[in-house]
């Protein structure tokens, strides 16, 4: 089946009671027993597993064309369950641009309770092979990576990490699996945000870990997920799955709005730079062509004039929400280092743009307003 077939299919089945098209949300947190004790659901408690979980679960699983998946309360929950399956004394590479909060979880919770981590540029293999240690359990993979949209070559981190069997695990949260199918290019385990673009309206909350293959590993993280009960809620878990029936929809809209932005904003003289893989100039342009779709919806670029530049090119965009996250219709607008403080590594006149699902000549023309004045 192709992607738009199986976006709109995968756990879809009408509701056998009912006949309801629509999924039903099943608020109940408890399930009735049979008289020999089973649960001929298959449903216990509403923490270990329900339906509406479960059918976003299957729908996840088989978009990025993995053996299961296992769903979380936010992406940040999904990526501290990856970290939890190691082990104190365990070793692990993360890039110097993976998203804010999964350094800051790993260096604030994850070192002293014992893993080790090297900080590298994901995008220098060379690098990459440098960092292995003898413990080293995971490589940590994100792309395109925040907030320079810098692009790793995945089959190449992948080669690494067979030959030194570590795992390799990969944050798919801006490509989504309509752009890029980690399992298919050598990942082990992809991680999402769905908050972002799997739900796409910026109204729930919510993460996954989508596992390539059955064994102790999945076996780990769905214990992880029992155990802890970091896990949505049966709505949150009903609008990720809505958001699903359109993703490639709206990525491809989200493609297009962003290459034709980014294309406008490369021809501004008073804009310094512009970070956009599906810009044939952009340094990720190769590779990106060869493992996405297209350059996915998220760009930046670089005003003069530092921070208060950056603000003032903000505050005059109308279309254009101030406001972080990403992957929802309407476009946003974020100044980055306001967001990560003093450790960011973005320059100050940086501002990263979610294009959303508007009309691009309103985008555009709102920028050029801006950037005039
Ligand atoms: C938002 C985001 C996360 C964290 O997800 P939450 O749902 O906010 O916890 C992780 N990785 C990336 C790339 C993100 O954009």
């Amino acid at each position: 089946m192709r992607f738009e077939t199986l976006a709109v299919h995968a756990a879809a089945e009408a509701d056998r009671l009912t006949g309801a098209v629509s999924s039903p949300i099943h608020l109940s947190t408890t399930f009735e027993r049979a008289e020999d004790g089973s649960f001929p659901s298959g449903f216990a408690y509403i923490r270990n597993d329900n339906p509406n979980r479960r059918a976003l679960e299957s729908a996840l699983a088989a978009l990025e064309g993995g053996a299961s998946a296992v769903a979380f309360a936010s992406g940040m929950a999904a990526t501290q369950a990856v970290f939890q399956a190691l082990a104190p004394g365990d070793h692990v590479i993360i890039p110097a641009d993976a998203y804010f909060g999964t350094s800051k979880l790993l260096h604030d919770h994850f070192v002293p309770w014992g893993l080790k981590v090297s900080v590298v540029d994901m995008r220098d293999l060379a690098a990459v092979r440098a960092a292995l240690t003898p413990t080293t359990r995971l490589i940590w993979v994100e792309t395109p990576s925040n907030p320079t949209i810098s692009i790793t070559d995945l089959r190449g981190v992948s080669s690494i990490a067979k030959e030194a069997s570590v795992l390799m695990a990969c944050d798919n949260t801006w490509a989504t699996p309509f752009l890029q199918r980690p399992l298919s290019l050598g990942a082990d385990l992809v991680v999402h945000s769905t908050t972002k673009y799997l739900s796409g309206h910026s109204d729930a909350m919510g993460g996954v870990v989508v596992i390539g293959q059955a064994g102790p590993l999945a076996d780990k993280l769905r214990s992880i997920q029992a155990s802890g009960g970091a896990v949505p809620s049966p709505f949150d878990c009903w609008l990720v799955l809505r958001g699903v029936r359109t993703l490639p929809w709206r990525m491809r809209a989200h493609c297009e709005n962003a290459l034709a932005v980014a294309t406008f904003l490369a021809g501004r003289s008073s804009v310094e730079r512009v970070h956009y893989p599906g810009l044939s100039g952009d340094p990720g342009h190769a590779i990106a062509s060869g493992q996405m779709q297209a350059g996915g919806g998220m760009l930046s670029f670089v005003v003069p004039g530092g921070r208060a530049g950056a603000f003032s090119v903000a505050n005059r965009l109308h279309v254009f929400t101030r406001a972080t996250s990403l992957g929802g219709p309407e476009s946003l607008i974020e100044h980055r280092t306001s967001v990560e403080g003093e450790k960011s590594r973005a320059p100050e006149g940086l501002l990263r743009v979610s294009v959303g699902l508007e009309h691009p000549d309103d985008l555009i023309a709102d920028l050029d307003q801006a950037l005039r004045a």
